[in-house]
């Protein structure tokens, strides 16, 4: 990469995307600093090579001691998880905008050569989202007129829009992903926080060892959406904050399924056949959804392309083996 090559400060490093990115700048030989507010032991992965710090980041104070001396910021620091998270948690999820203010403020006053914020595919207006046939998928510019995932949806749309701002009017060199449903080993997969894919990879595990052939599906499993492995998320976001790219960008797979599909691939992998109850009240967000790539391969020659199929192998191994350990550190 040809940007500056000083100490690399990664918010929300206890957590799962953020977890990756310390372990790829450790292998990498960069000088890191790893903040999160969660107690090192319940951390996804930690590296004696970074410096470790606990750090609540809504704080402003909290954000200049993390900042200081960094060249690079990462922000992957959020209060959130999967829909059943979100959809009752909208308080919650705003208030990660304290997060991501106080450490522009910080990055600003450092004069950090690069700040990355991680947005989401929850910006997408809804009405562009109520059908599951998103073959197309949703491109850049579908985010207005705005009306996003009420909650955490409208915080990364207010953030990405610090980020621009802070970078019109301040010269910050800000980049911002739109990051589509990541999934991989060494994330959340009980709790409540948990996304789909490991839901489904935890459920069917557990009804492969009781021997109780059930599984429960949020809505009628016939919502579409695409998921994205986190080595490609990793790529993407490297070739992205390397890059000359200012406006958000689309890193999402653009293999799309419907939630009964996904279950299908995980029995596959499983070698078991379930009999699926559907529960029409549970959270179920937008019908169907989608990354466009057509920017992605034009801006950086790239888009993810890893399989669903090979992805949820490696994750529900990984699962699979929490499991069989008796770990349950994400049930926190
Ligand atoms: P995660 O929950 O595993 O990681 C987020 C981390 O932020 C957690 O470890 C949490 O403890 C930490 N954090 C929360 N509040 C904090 C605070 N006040 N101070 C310091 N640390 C704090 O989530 P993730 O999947 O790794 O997501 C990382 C980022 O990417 C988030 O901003 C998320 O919104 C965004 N994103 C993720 C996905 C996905 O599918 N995983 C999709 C779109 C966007």
């Amino acid at each position: 990469m040809s940007h500056d090559r000083g100490l690399v400060l990664v918010a929300g490093a206890g957590g799962f995307i953020g977890g990756h990115v310390v372990a790829d700048l450790v292998r990498r030989g960069r000088q890191v600093r790893a903040v999160d507010i969660k107690r090192f032991d319940q951390w996804y992965q930690r590296f004696p090579q970074a410096e470790n710090l606990q750090l609540d980041l809504r704080v402003k104070e909290a954000c200049e001691v993390a900042a200081r001396g960094a060249s690079e910021i990462y922000n992957f620091a959020a209060d959130m998880g999967g829909m059943g998270f979100i959809e009752n948690n909208k308080a919650l999820c705003m208030l990660s905008v304290l997060i991501n203010t106080h450490l522009l403020v910080a990055a600003r006053q450092n004069g950090v050569a690069r700040y990355f914020y991680a947005s989401s595919a929850c910006v997408y207006a809804a009405d562009k989202q109520l059908t599951t046939h998103l073959e197309e998928g949703l491109r850049e510019e579908d985010a207005y007129p705005a009306m996003p995932e009420d909650g955490y949806g409208w915080e990364k749309l207010f953030s990405e829009r610090m980020c621009r701002h802070f970078r019109d009017d301040f010269g910050l060199q800000t980049r911002v992903a739109r990051y589509h449903n990541v999934y991989g080993p060494h994330g959340t997969w009980g709790g409540g926080r948990e996304k789909a894919p490991a839901a489904v990879c935890r459920k069917v595990i557990r009804a492969k060892l009781s021997g109780n052939y059930e599984i429960e599906i949020w809505g009628d499993g016939e919502q579409t959406r695409s998921f994205t492995y986190i080595e490609d998320c990793l790529t993407g976001t490297q070739l992205l904050m390397g890059s000359g790219i200012v406006d958000p960008l689309n890193i999402g797979s653009d293999q799309m399924v419907s939630i009964n599909r996904l279950v299908d691939m995980v029995e596959r992998i499983a070698g078991v056949k379930l009999e699926r109850r559907y529960d029409l009240n549970a959270p179920k967000g937008v019908r169907g959804r989608n990354s466009n790539n057509t920017l992605i391969k034009e801006l950086l020659s790239w888009a993810p392309s890893i399989p669903l199929e090979v992805g949820l192998e490696k994750t529900y191994a990984w699962i699979y083996d929490e499991i069989m350990a008796g770990r349950n550190s994400h049930l926190t």
